[in-house]
Parts: structure tokens; C-alpha cells; sequence
């Protein structure tokens, strides 16, 4: 069986229109499906920060306007993105692949991902969402929306605060598999999945919640046993004092040392903190796994180790640094 890899792309790596969005993907299309002639199973998954936030506003101004607009839900909102997105993922991987001659079908599925509704993030709502408002504004939303929390977003105004839950199980995972077994290549989970909870077999419900998108990609790459997760974003490496003079670039890091530097603080919360941490995770869940943590552009140079920050649990350190050289060679 080819060697599976989960890879997240960054939300913010997708540009801010459509046309931004199809031509970073065009940009990226190639390395993807270089790593499918190169003999691996791929499944993409995607942030949808920017996305979601401007589908929430372009219904929260039309429904203010025009009674024919609803209020749509955060779930719906979220689930939309994943159609935009996977929309643009699917043409640009589907060309890339006919112009090489190779025969998988694209496919995006609409993911649900399962929260517990006891999760304490549900008491502490972090990440802010969807448009700004003056201090007068929330408190008149907040006079409608009892339940709704505003809060003040690093200077620029008021925002809606939603809770960020962990994900705990993927819904949808059999149809991921088999599609996978199928030779397709999927693209699942985006924006972190819709939040839902369980109200009974098979009954599940949204909720105003956005699910992070990196610690979504570490459930979806333990459920499938995947091999390796590669985390695609901004920068080439992750570093330690980041921004400083002191800057300095990771070529790899242990579960161990990770660990460490978390707890130092190196690592910026809601943006690189989580990509760290679901490496960790990955990582440590079964011997052999690995997590890449690179750049959209470099992303073939990480596989070959010479770009990205390769994070291995303790004991396949070694063993690890040559896998994916000889994956290569099999293909
Ligand atoms: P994405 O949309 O890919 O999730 P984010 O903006 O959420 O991207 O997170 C990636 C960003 O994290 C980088 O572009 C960088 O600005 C920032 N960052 C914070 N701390 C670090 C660090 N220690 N090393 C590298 N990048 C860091
Ligand atoms: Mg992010």
C-alpha cells in the first residue's frame, strides 16, 4: 500500500478573492500531484479563516438589507467554504493530473467532525469570527443574542467570539476511506470540518463553533493511518524566537523538544502553537509517524528534508530521516 499524507493547507495561504484563490492553487496543484507520481496517497485538507469570514459578513450586511437574505449559520457558513474551496481544489488538481496522464478522480466531501458538547472551550469562547462592530453595536447584538459573547479584537473593534472546541471523531470517515481506496484523491475537513454533536445515532447537529484546522488535519491523519501530515503555510521553517534577532530556523525537532519549546512560549497561539501541537500529537500517536511543517512553494524540498522542520517522536528519529527517501525510490 503507498504511503498516505494528510496535508492542511493554510487558509491564509489561499488569498483573499476568487481569483487570488484559483491561482494559488494553480501554483500549488503541481507539487501536489508530484507527490502522487512520486508513489504516495494524498488527502488535502484546508483552512478557511478568511473564507468563512467573508461568506458570514456578505450574509449578516445582505440579511440587514434585504428580507430575502436569511441569517445564515456559522455551521452553514463553514460548510459552504469548504464547497468554495474545494471547488478550486478539485479543477486545479483534476487539470494537473490529466496533464500528466494520470487517472485518479478529485473528489471534496463536506465534512462533519464531532465536538463534545461538555468541552471546556465552550465556556471560554477564543476566536473571534465574521465582521467588526463598535462597542455600541455589540451591545445592541448582544441585547438580541443573549447567548452571543463580543469581544474586543487586538484594537480594531468588536467581534463575535465563538468557542474552538477539539475535534474528537470525523463523521464521515468510512466515505474518506473508501474514496481513498478507490483511487481518489480527497479533500476533507476543511475550515477544521463542521462543528456538530451527537444527539443520537447518526443524529448529529451544528454548532457555533469553528473547529482548528491544523488539530482537524492530526484527527483526520490518525483515523485514516496516515503516514506522514504535512502542515503547508507561510513560512519555511518553524522557528525558534521567531521575529528576533535571535531567530533561529528548525531543520527538525523531537516530540521531546517541542514539547519544550511550547512551553517556553516560542510558538505564537491561533497561529503557529496549533500547527506545533498537532505535529506533537501525530507524532507521538504510533511509531513511524512524522510531521512536516513547511511552506506552500516548498513543500517537494521538505520531502527530500531540505526545507520544512520534520518533527519525529523520540525513538524513529533516525529511522524517520531516510523514510521518505526510500518511499521515493519505490514509487
Ligand atoms: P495558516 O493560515 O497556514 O494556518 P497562520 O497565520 O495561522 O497560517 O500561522 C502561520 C504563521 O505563524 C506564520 O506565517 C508566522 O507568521 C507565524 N508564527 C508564529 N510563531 C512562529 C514561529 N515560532 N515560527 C514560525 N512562524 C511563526
Ligand atoms: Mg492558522
Amino acid at each position: 500500500m503507498e504511503p498516505r499524507i494528510v496535508i492542511a493547507l493554510g487558509g491564509n495561504a489561499l488569498g483573499k478573492t476568487p481569483e487570488e484563490q484559483k491561482a494559488r492553487i494553480d501554483q500549488v496543484s503541481g507539487a501536489l500531484v508530484g507527490l502522487i507520481e512520486k508513489g504516495y496517497e494524498i488527502i488535502v485538507t484546508h483552512g478557511n479563516g478568511p473564507q468563512v469570514g467573508m461568506i458570514q459578513s456578505a450574509f449578516t450586511s445582505g440579511a440587514a438589507s434585504d428580507t430575502k437574505v436569511p441569517q445564515m449559520p456559522l455551521a452553514e457558513c463553514t460548510a459552504m467554504s469548504e464547497g468554495y474551496i474545494g471547488y478550486h481544489l478539485q479543477a486545479g488538481l483534476l487539470r494537473e493530473l490529466r496533464r500528466r496522464g494520470m487517472p485518479w478522480e478529485v473528489a471534496t466531501l463536506v465534512t462533519q467532525v464531532e465536538v463534545d458538547p461538555n468541552d471546556d472551550a465552550f465556556q471560554n469562547p477564543t476566536k473571534p469570527i465574521g465582521a467588526f462592530y463598535t462597542k455600541e453595536e455589540a451591545d445592541e447584538l448582544k441585547a438580541k443574542e443573549p447567548d452571543a459573547v463580543f469581544a474586543p479584537d487586538a484594537g480594531r473593534g468588536y467581534r463575535r467570539m465563538v468557542a474552538s472546541p477539539k475535534p474528537r471523531h470525523i463523521v464521515e470517515i468510512r466515505s474518506i476511506k473508501n474514496l481513498l481506496d478507490n483511487e481518489f484523491v480527497v479533500i476533507a475537513c476543511g475550515g477544521g470540518g463542521v462543528p456538530v454533536v451527537r444527539h443520537g445515532d447518526g443524529d448529529f447537529v451544528g454548532v457555533d463553533a469553528v473547529i482548528d484546522k491544523d488539530l482537524a488535519a492530526e484527527r483526520l491523519a490518525e483515523e485514516i493511518n496516515a503516514d506522514h501530515l504535512f502542515i503547508l503555510t507561510a513560512v519555511d521553517r518553524v522557528a525558534l524566537n521567531y521575529g528576533t534577532p535571535q531567530e533561529k530556523q528548525l531543520s527538525t525537532m523531537t516530540v521531546e523538544d517541542a514539547t519544550r519549546y511550547c512551553k517556553e512560549g516560542h510558538f505564537a497561539p491561533g497561529s503557529m502553537l496549533p500547527k506545533v501541537q498537532a505535529a506533537i500529537a501525530f507524532a507521538q500517536s504510533a511509531p513511524g509517524r512524522k510531521a512536516v511543517i513547511c511552506s506552500l512553494e516548498k513543500a517537494p524540498q521538505a520531502l527530500d528534508g531540505s526545507s520544512g522542520t520534520v518533527i519525529t517522536g523520540n525513538a524513529s528519529k533516525t529511522a524517520m530521516a531516510s523514510s521518505t527517501l526510500q518511499y521515493a525510490g519505490q514509487s
